[in-house]
């Protein structure tokens, strides 16, 4: 029995990396996935990936009109909104002395205030329906300890932990869950466009001596998307192998 059979989710940033391994496995457990992604080209190859009911849209997580229509659109074409998954994301890494007004609030904006506007109009939804649903922001261990170079990503995953919080306390009398995922140093272009040494020095502080799959972290976002979850909500899970606990 699929862990999502009959349910519908909406993945943001998933026309790559861990959105869209997240969006894989979501759709291999038996939900029909909405992907929204800054580029509507790339969003509808990769649900064409998929293998299973999968739709692309264009959707700037930045602009409420389009949060708005994209939950819409899983509504008025699976017929719910079960699972929001908030994960689209940028960096601009800099020291503080480098960093201009801009960095900050860009970065600031599309993972915090993108997933305020998830958070809320996916609940606005959600309290609607008899079974709720789930909502899954992405943070990263960056929030929990603070990386040098990342004033402006440590601040906005931070945030998304209070958001979190605070959502979590509002809307669970209406059956609906938030949680918080923070990855730590995952394989993917992110990832990829650090310098080398800066990579292998990263993985001298990982326990399980390996940096993670995006694989590993949708895993995780399965379960809380999930019944197998059902009584846990304001939670953040560490995907780290062991980093920084
Ligand atoms: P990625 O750069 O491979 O993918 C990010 C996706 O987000 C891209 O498809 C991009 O187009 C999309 N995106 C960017 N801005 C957007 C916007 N305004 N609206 C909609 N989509 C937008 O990154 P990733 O490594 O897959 O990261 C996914 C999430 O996981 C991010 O929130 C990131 O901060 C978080 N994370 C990643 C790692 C890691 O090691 N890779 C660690 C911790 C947390």
């Amino acid at each position: 029995m699929s862990l999502l059979e009959g349910r519908t989710a909406v993945v943001t940033g998933a026309a790559r990396g861990i959105g869209l391994a997240i969006a894989r496995l979501l759709v291999e457990e038996g939900a029909a996935v909405v992907i929204g992604d800054l580029v509507e080209a790339d969003a509808v190859e990769a649900a064409k990936s998929l293998p299973g009911t999968a739709l692309g849209v264009r959707c700037d997580v930045t602009v409420e009109e389009e949060v708005v229509s994209m939950l819409a659109l899983c509504q008025q074409e699976f017929g719910s909104l079960d699972v929001v998954v908030n994960n689209a994301g940028i960096t601009k890494d800099k020291t503080m002395r480098k960093m201009s007004s801009d960095d900050f609030r860009s970065v600031v904006d599309v993972h915090l205030y993108g997933a305020w506007l998830g958070t809320k109009h996916a609940s606005l939804a959600m309290r609607e329906q008899a079974e709720g649903g789930s909502i899954i922001n992405i943070s990263s261990i960056s929030g929990k300890v603070g990386n040098p170079g990342q004033t402006n990503y440590s601040a906005a995953k931070a945030g998304m932990v209070g958001l979190t919080k605070a959502a979590a306390k509002e809307v669970g009398h209406a059956g609906v869950r938030v949680n918080a995922v923070q990855p730590g140093l995952i394989r993917t272009a992110m990832t990829a466009a650090m310098p080398q040494d800066v990579f292998e020095s990263k993985l001298a502080d990982i326990p399980l001596g390996r940096a993670g799959e995006p694989e590993e972290v949708a895993a995780v976002v399965l379960f809380l998307a999930s019944d197998l979850s059902s009584y846990m909500t304001g939670c953040v899970l560490e995907v780290g192998g062991g980093r920084n606990i």
